[in-house]
């Protein structure tokens, strides 16, 4: 792959020379083909969908569903019914917790959840379990930054009606054995939800292979524009589930003392969706099918390697979770130097990393620190970033340490 020629379809660094971006977890740069892609259909076809029965609506009605398909491969879901578009992972998961917990879950039931999870995937179920009584388990993790499956049979019971799990954690890069995680739940008749919003950017998904009943992502974290996402549900469970949110275009029939719904997936798309970032997000679909997925995957392995070479060359950095199997996420800290700190130093330096808790309040708490630095990669990143990113922090100790 030729770094130079990716990094030139991302207008970004042409304007900032001297970025270094290494947030990617946190969202990613754009290509040009997005960009372009929202600029046109404000300037050209810009109209609401699926009501004008004139041309331009009907180009963006085309131009958006043509998305869901583009997403229903992306993902290797067989069936386009099965993808609604959401504003991003945390409205899926909220979608799945009103509209299938609402319905599914009461006093005795419980939830499996695991210590690795982002708040988007912790928040919502502690509203369902306050809500319907039901009760929230977590599966441990261990101190490398792994689940800790070794005693299934403590978690996964006949009480399980619903298990979410993230497929990449965002703060140790560990990719979990969701497929292992879907047949224990299964096993014991509980539905799966996947986290998908670190996995979808970074490695080819398939969820018709995961067999997963839910499977949430966001475009931003994907070179698509913000305000967008989606949910695969089968669509067996989309057809039982109640809307989550009412108003136009989710609706059959109204009248003044009831109404009925829409076919799925619209049923889940109530008022005038996020036109623009759905068919930008179309471009961002095309753009990392056409790099290939495997290329995508193979280019952040060799920065991930290179980068856990590179780090291990500082004295006194200690990485979180850290093995060579696992997706281009780096969490650390160095001697005594705050996470904000180092990040405000690394920020003169031009660098951006992320410091904090990155949302997952949870794993800090396990690890003993109230926060960590993390530099996440993607594949407009280069070798040369990760040794100034080194040079860096190796500056920054010093400033620290005298
Ligand atoms: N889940 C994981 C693992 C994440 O990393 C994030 C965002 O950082 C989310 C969920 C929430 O995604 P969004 O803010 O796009 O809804």
């Amino acid at each position: 792959m030729n770094i130079t020629q990716i990094r030139n379809d991302f207008p970004i660094f042409t304007h900032n020379p001297e970025l270094i971006f290494l947030d990617n977890a946190s969202t990613t740069q754009k290509p040009q083909a997005v960009i372009d892609t929202l600029r046109e259909y404000y300037e050209n076809y810009n109209s609401n969908i699926h009501r004008g029965i004139y041309r331009i609506a009907e180009e963006a009605t085309a131009a958006y569903e043509s998305t869901r398909n583009k997403t229903a491969s992306f993902i290797h879901a067989e069936d386009s019914r099965s993808i609604v578009f959401t504003r991003g992972t945390t409205e899926s998961i909220n979608l799945v917790a009103y509209s299938w917990g609402g319905k599914n879950l009461k006093a005795g039931d419980e939830i499996l959840i695991t210590e690795m999870e982002h708040h988007s995937n912790i928040i919502p179920w502690q509203l369902l379990c306050e809500r319907s009584g039901a009760a929230l388990k977590y599966i441990p993790i261990t101190k490398d930054g792994k689940l800790d499956l070794s005693e299934p049979d403590k978690y996964f019971t006949d009480k399980t009606k619903l298990v979410c799990v993230i497929h990449q954690s965002n703060v140790f890069g560990t990719v979990n054995p969701v497929e292992e995680i879907v047949r224990l739940a299964h096993n014991c008749d509980a539905k799966v939800l996947v986290d998908g919003a670190q996995i979808a950017p970074h490695h080819a998904v398939d969820v018709t292979r995961l067999d997963c009943d839910f499977f949430a992502f966001s475009g931003h974290k994907m070179l698509g524009p913000t305000g967008v996402g989606a949910l695969y549900a089968k669509p067996e469970l989309l057809e039982e589930m109640d809307p989550f949110l009412g108003g136009g275009e989710m609706i059959r029939t109204v009248s003044m003392e009831s109404s009925t719904w829409n076919d799925i997936p619209w049923k889940f798309e109530a008022g005038t969706p996020n036109i623009a970032q759905v068919i930008g997000l179309g471009a961002a679909i095309d753009y990392l099918s056409e790099l290939g997925m495997e290329n995508v995957s193979a280019i952040e392995k060799e920065l991930h390697d290179y980068a856990r070479v590179k780090l291990a060359e500082i004295s006194g950095l200690k990485i979180y979770g850290d093995r060579e199997d696992k997706g281009a996420v780096i969490s650390f800290n160095v001697g005594n130097v705050h996470s904000h700190d180092l990040a405000h130093i690394l920020d003169t330096f031009g660098i951006a990393i992320r410091a904090g808790h990155h949302c997952a309040q949870p794993i800090m708490q396990k690890l003993g620190v109230p926060a960590t630095n993390r530099a996440s990669f993607y594949l407009y990143n280069t070798k040369e970033e990760i040794d100034r990113l080194t040079e860096g922090i190796m500056k920054a100790v010093e400033m620290f340490e005298g």
